[in-house]
């Protein structure tokens, strides 16, 4: 944890052609970080939703860390003000250092990267590889349809119901700020339970 508040990992949207509903729960989000103390650890780009929320963090007073692979780091244009930025060699290696810079990881609405990175923790929590709180900030539903297909997995033994608990939907900002703050890792089953 960052002195006097949690390192976050924000996934969301690069785009900018998405509501402007969106770009205000990103900024809300941004300037709850910042006022209480939470270090914003995301993609590093300018652009869309990613964009919104690390102005929203800065103008907020707060603490921006970025991390940009090399070969996107003109098409997402850097958002040259982060406090720090890191430029990875690959995807790979973006993803990897916001698993182990974060305490924390939240999903704005986004499309298929954003999915697929918090996807990716949500399935190395699944395993056991790590024990910290994924949120889905589920802002106007966007997140409804995923969440039928999550409770249809759980439904139909796809994966263990318990593993419900591995993350959250969390309607708005401040739900999904209060879940990860208070966050306490219970052993919800094993991966493989069927066995
Ligand atoms: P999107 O939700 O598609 O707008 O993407 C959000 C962010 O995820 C962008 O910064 C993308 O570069 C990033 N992203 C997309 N695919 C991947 C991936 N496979 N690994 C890591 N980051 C990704």
């Amino acid at each position: 944890m960052t002195p006097g508040g949690l390192a976050i990992c924000v996934f969301c949207s690069s785009s900018n052609a998405v509501p402007r509903a969106y770009f205000d729960v990103a900024e809300e989000l941004g300037a709850v970080m910042a006022a209480r103390g939470h270090t914003l650890v995301y993609g590093g780009a300018s652009i869309g939703l990613m964009g919104a929320l690390a102005r929203a963090v800065h103008r907020g007073g707060g603490r921006v860390v970025g991390v940009l692979p090399e070969p996107l780091k003109a098409r997402e244009i850097a958002y040259e003000q982060a406090d720090e930025l890191v430029i990875t060699r690959d995807l790979r290696e973006r993803k990897a250092i916001m698993e182990e810079r974060a305490d924390a990881f939240v999903a704005l609405p986004g499309g298929f990267g954003t999915l697929e990175e918090t996807v990716e923790i949500l399935t190395l929590k699944q395993l056991g590889l790590h024990e910290k709180p994924i949120c889905w900030l589920d802002a106007g539903g966007y997140y409804a349809g995923l969440r039928a297909l999550f409770e249809r997995m759980y439904g139909e033994g796809f994966a263990h119901t318990g593993h419900a608990e591995l993350s959250r939907f969390a309607e708005d900002v401040p739900s999904a700020l209060a879940y990860v703050e208070g966050y306490v890792h219970r052993e919800v089953g094993d991966k493989f339970w069927w066995r």
